[in-house]
């Protein structure tokens, strides 16, 4: 017990400097710079940083989110990645103990980290970032460290690109340019090729929810600057039926309020199709209505997945049924 305590303890911090590394690489390869190990340096003064200012997470913490020479706010990514990088080592030595298994869902989850950030701060996702993950995956179930077959996995590495090249190219019509760049359909074939064909399907379904999320405040505040009241309202409508779809489930659905319970039912799902069709009229009359990119939600569910395995839909089809 306290031997994995103290493994688990190793990897967190392992997980803290691969975190700060994997920092750097974001950062260089968006800059296009040549990716060579040199002593860090604040982008604005260049004043090179001491190792004391260079510690994960807590130098954040010490020098305030301040550059120590010219007082420059550094970017709350840094710590962030370091801690998350950090928490994904620890997980995966508490699941999967000391093994190859371990070793290779941490290089996969530090290709994963690298191509979340590139993609949230210039929706760019490298290919000397994606296609290593399909590789990687496939020696993976070859090596059999996960738990399906090669062929498994080779097919569900083809299947999740052509999944998402038919959603991206089936946007065209609609929006007049795909819904996802390339990058993204070459992320769902990576994780297929780790996980499997089952396994694509909780992944692509907890992303696009995770999608929804994280893009509704966005999409919300460009409505409002559009001055579309009628989208916005129509979202609210949809929040609304999620309630609605609870109280059902969790406070009338009982005998001998059947009835009152199938009316709801109806009623919510009346509000949710008017509300559905007046947000997709909304975004067809304003081509100005920006996409958010889709990988970091591939990425995060993907890595949700790792740890949760066929649990992940389980656990989400149960709260609603
Ligand atoms: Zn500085």
């Amino acid at each position: 017990m306290t031997l994995e305590l103290y493994l688990n303890i190793f990897a967190a911090i392992i997980g803290l400097c691969i975190g700060s590394f994997l920092n750097v690489v974001a950062l260089r390869q968006l800059k296009g710079e040549e990716f060579v190990l040199k002593a860090s340096h604040c982008p604005k003064c260049n004043k090179f940083l001491k190792w004391y200012d260079n510690i994960p997470v807590l130098s954040y913490l010490f020098l305030g989110g301040k550059c120590r020479f010219c007082k420059e706010k550094i970017s709350i990514q840094y710590p962030l990645v370091e801690a998350s990088t950090s928490v994904v080592f620890a997980l995966l030595f508490f699941f999967f103990g000391l093994s190859f298994k371990t070793l290779f869902l941490m290089i996969l989850s530090s290709l994963m980290i690298v191509m979340c950030i590139t993609d949230i701060k210039e929706q760019a996702v490298f290919d000397a970032n994606s296609y290593p993950v399909i590789i990687l995956g496939i020696l993976y179930n070859a090596l059999n460290l996960g738990d399906i077959s090669l062929l498994n996995s080779c097919m569900a590495a083809a299947a999740g690109f052509v999944f998402f090249e038919i959603v991206a190219r089936s946007g065209k019509p609609f929006f007049g340019e795909r819904i996802f760049g390339e990058g993204d359909s070459v992320i769902a074939s990576g994780l297929g090729a780790f996980f499997g064909l089952k396994a694509l399907i909780p992944i692509i379904i907890v992303s696009f929810i995770i999608q929804v999320l994280a893009g509704m405040p966005v999409v919300v505040k460009n409505m409002l600057k559009e001055k579309d009241y009628k989208s916005v309202t129509a979202i609210f409508a949809l929040f609304f039926c999620i309630i609605l779809a609870f109280i059902n489930k969790y406070i009338i659905r009982h005998e001998e309020l059947i009835y009152y319970s199938l009316g709801l039912s109806g009623l919510t799902m009346i509000i949710a199709i008017i509300s559905t069709v007046i947000i997709l009229k909304g975004i067809k009359e304003r081509q100005s209505f920006t996409l958010l990119p889709f990988g970091p939600a591939l990425i995060i569910s993907g890595l949700l997945y790792m740890f949760a395995g066929s649990n992940l839909l389980s656990c989400l089809i149960k709260l609603f049924t």
